[in-house]
């Protein structure tokens, strides 16, 4: 865990910014969270509770419920746990200045499969292939990750029950899951 997080740690000043350093135990249950950020560009970073750390994606349009998207998603460094709910300013002149805000949250389950056989996630996102059903307060129901090409992937809503082509939940959804505030109210 504290390997996978140096190049985090590296591009920080935790004098200077309210991010969390990355020294909480994990917790058993698997959690998931999306953050509205912004930075230079405004994106969504994507969040999946695995093995002590957070992998991370992040979306420039943010999620779709429809199964017609297909939103790119950048993998970027892996994230503390504690940061899965972090709200607030990243301070001017830091990495990833600006506001974030947690746009969604809840757990998440592994649905990948290979062989007819559940496949784990590690050896999922090896392959860059991953399928989770997602509990959140905002989305719900499957969702694909499938890497295109090195660090990009590609999230897509799988066709299921909580699918619905008409909802758009990044524009009539804003507030956080959190605090209920829209981003532009974050302190
Ligand atoms: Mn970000």
């Amino acid at each position: 865990m504290a390997n996978s997080l140096k190049k985090y740690r590296e591009k920080r000043d935790f004098k200077k910014t309210g991010e969390p350093h990355g020294d909480a135990k994990k917790k058993s249950k698997k959690r998931f969270s999306i953050q509205k950020h912004d930075a230079s560009n405004l994106h969504y970073d994507f969040r999946l509770e695995y093995e002590g750390v957070l992998k991370s994606w992040a979306i420039p349009k943010g999620p779709s419920t429809d199964p017609a998207d297909k939103r790119l998603a950048i993998q970027t460094e892996d994230h503390p746990v504690d940061y899965i709910d972090f709200e607030g300013t990243i301070p001017e002149g830091e990495y990833g200045a600006g506001k974030v805000m947690v746009w969604d949250r809840g757990t998440y389950e592994n649905i990948t499969e290979k062989d007819g056989e559940l496949r784990g996630i590690g050896e999922s996102l090896d392959a860059g292939h991953l399928l989770i059903n997602l509990n959140g307060e905002k989305l719900k129901g499957g969702y694909a990750f499938n890497r295109m090409e090195g660090e990009k992937w590609l999230m897509v809503k799988m066709d299921d029950a909580e699918s619905d082509a008409r909802r758009n939940p990044v524009s009539t959804e804003p507030e956080s899951v959190k605090s209920g505030k829209k981003i532009k109210d974050i302190e």
